[in-house]
């Protein structure tokens, strides 16, 4: 695996791809920088070595060249994030892109128009891919976010540069991070699944069932699992066709061996409602019209044990509702056991989807050994997927 140490940038042209999809108010300002300070130990390396860069990135979905989309508007705050000045350049093609790559200095930093103003960005189009290719010297993808989509700039090119491709130090972090906890883990290894539905998470249970010891499943995922057990569940979120595969994830995971640990009470609720009246019940006997939105306590101590004995922690999905804050508290409870066996010495890896938007809702960030920046991502990637982006540095 090629990473930014196997080159020396020194007078060279660095074409990196970044993801700076980042959210703008309504007067074009960065409401968060956290994707552009996560590309920065990448960009330092290069210009630390004597290198120049050229970013690349897209922002949002434009229809063709809208000003609106223009990475123009976050230059001041890349500049201020790299803490040098940003050249912009207003196209990323064509004449204006190779005279500003041209006239690039070493030390400096060039900012190339949104990729997604050309659609052959997205269509993976060869030739665009090698007019962006003609720019740089070296191909650097630091862009996890989209390096599930085999995009122009996040796949295509890489064939430009046979020998001189690398991960930056992001891209590089994600893979390291899953790879210390699916293939290169400390035991015991625990994944705790949570989200709304089994069947979005089905390929991910079966494909991490063979790398762990236990699995916690909560969320609304409980109920399929309870139901199929024979269980009450109530109004609860339940995917009646997916009992057998329920029973079937059970079985497989028996036999190899797999402990999985799932809600035993619920906080039930008279209605998807933050004002709805609560109660603590037995998870196989919802009443009927109450449905189960967060896990209760005595699932939650259960969960302690696990969390606390574990060496390698995944954690992808909530609890429960932790959007409303009456059925946060398991999600947070959990976090906040994770937290603990972290400072106590496992690894945990948070990644995939909202339990990430939930941990940084719940200050629990810099708790945890990793946390993800691609949601889809990271999803394909425990899904077992090599992901296209990922592939075309490896070929
Ligand atoms: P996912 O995108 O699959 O990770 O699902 C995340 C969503 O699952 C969040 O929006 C949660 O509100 C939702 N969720 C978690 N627990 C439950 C539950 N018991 N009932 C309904 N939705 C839930």
């Amino acid at each position: 695996m090629k990473t930014l140490n196997d080159f020396n940038f020194n007078s060279k042209k660095a074409l990196v791809r970044v993801d700076f999809n980042v959210p703008l108010d309504e007067n074009f300002k960065v409401t968060d920088a956290n994707r552009i300070e996560a590309a920065k130990p990448t960009i330092d390396k290069i210009l630390a070595d004597g290198g120049s860069v050229i970013l690349m990135s897209h922002l949002g979905r434009p229809k063709g060249k809208e000003d609106k989309y223009s990475l123009k508007h976050i230059v001041d705050t890349v500049a201020q994030v790299l803490e040098v000045p940003v050249i912009f350049a207003s196209d990323c093609r064509g004449t204006i892109a190779q005279n500003a790559a041209s006239n690039l200095k070493p030390g400096e930093v060039l900012l190339l128009e949104n990729l997604r103003f050309y659609e052959e960005e997205e269509a993976g189009d060869v030739s665009f891919s090698k007019d962006l290719a003609s720019l740089g010297d070296i191909y650097v993808n630091d862009a996890f976010g989209t390096a599930h989509r085999a995009h122009a700039s996040t796949t295509i090119i890489a064939q430009f540069f046979p020998d001189n491709k690398c991960f930056g130090s992001l891209l590089a972090k994600e893979i390291e991070s899953l790879n210390r906890v699916l293939n290169n883990s400390v035991k015991p290894v625990t994944a705790v699944l949570g989200g709304s539905k089994v069947s979005s998470k089905i390929t991910v249970i079966e494909n991490i069932l063979d790398k762990v010891d236990h699995m916690i499943i909560g969320g609304g995922m409980t109920f399929t699992f309870i139901k199929a057990l024979g269980g009450k569940v109530g109004n609860s979120i339940c995917e009646d066709d997916k009992l057998d595969l329920a029973i079937e994830i059970l079985h497989k995971a028996k036999e190899k061996g797999v402990h999985i640990h799932i809600p035993v009470d619920v906080v039930a609720a008279n209605a998807f409602s933050n004002d709805a009246d609560t109660q603590i019940v037995d998870v196989r006997e919802i009443p009927d019209g109450w449905q189960g939105l967060d896990a209760g306590p005595k699932s939650l101590e259960n969960f302690k044990e696990v969390i606390m004995a574990s060496k390698t922690i995944l954690w992808n999905g909530p609890l429960g509702v932790f959007e409303m804050e009456k059925f946060a508290h398991g999600t947070i409870t959990l976090g906040e056991y994770i937290a603990e066996s972290t400072a106590n010495g496992a690894f945990s890896l948070v990644g995939g989807g909202d339990s990430v938007s939930a941990v940084k809702q719940f200050g629990l960030e810099d708790k945890m050994s990793y946390v993800s920046t691609g949601g889809g991502a990271m999803l394909e990637m425990l899904e077992g997927k090599v992901l296209p982006g990922i592939q075309a540095i490896l070929d």
